[in-house]
């Protein structure tokens, strides 16, 4: 084996379609902050190529009933659905309530289709320009952010798929979309 034969990215074979791509997603089917049932061996990560991935996640979407904020994802390492709830008192280094002021309204309608939107999609503008290094990151909220729209569930997918398109992002681990409250994925 010559020596930049371990550079080369082996094909690995996606665990829904099968099919060998070089990157795949890591999509870890149990909720972020579950711990007890992380180590459930009924819900295993999968290994999905990038089609099967956008399958998955709309299908989580479309069985959501509440509402999210979607800040655009930029780092591959990770990728999580959190409720508000499960902030709440905790005392946080990160104060994620500033993106609350971003769920929709009940009135609140797609800015692509004029549906009911129930998700939003916030730029990655929305975190503040740190002062310091090794400071905490900091959210803005509405008022001091206009990069955001609202979505439905069709056009969310679209910009999360142009995104991660975009941005050449494979998950090395994703979080799903579950349970009930609003949240939002970061
Ligand atoms: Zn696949
Ligand atoms: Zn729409």
């Amino acid at each position: 084996m010559g020596f930049l034969d371990f550079l080369k990215a082996k094909p690995k074979s996606c665990q829904s379609c099968q099919k060998e791509y070089p990157n795949l997603h890591k999509y870890n089917p149990i909720y972020f902050e579950n711990k007890e049932t992380r180590q459930s061996p009924l819900l295993i990560p999968r290994l999905l190529c990038n089609d099967c991935f956008l399958r998955q996640v709309k299908e989580d979407i479309l069985n959501y009933k509440d509402k999210i904020v979607f800040i655009e994802p930029q780092l591959p390492e990770g990728y999580s659905f959190r409720k508000f709830a499960d902030d709440e008192g905790k005392g946080n280094k990160v104060d994620y309530t500033p993106l609350k002021t971003f769920l929709p309204q009940d009135n609140s309608t797609c800015n692509k289709c004029g549906q009911t939107a129930r998700f939003t999609w916030v730029f990655g503008t929305v975190i503040k320009d740190s002062q310091f290094r090794g400071e905490p990151l900091k959210f803005k909220n509405k008022d001091e952010c206009s990069e955001y729209k609202y979505l439905c569930a069709e056009h969310l997918m679209e910009e999360f798929s142009e995104s991660i398109k975009d941005n050449e992002l494979f998950f090395m681990e994703f979080w799903p979309i579950k349970g009930f409250g609003d949240g939002y994925c970061w």
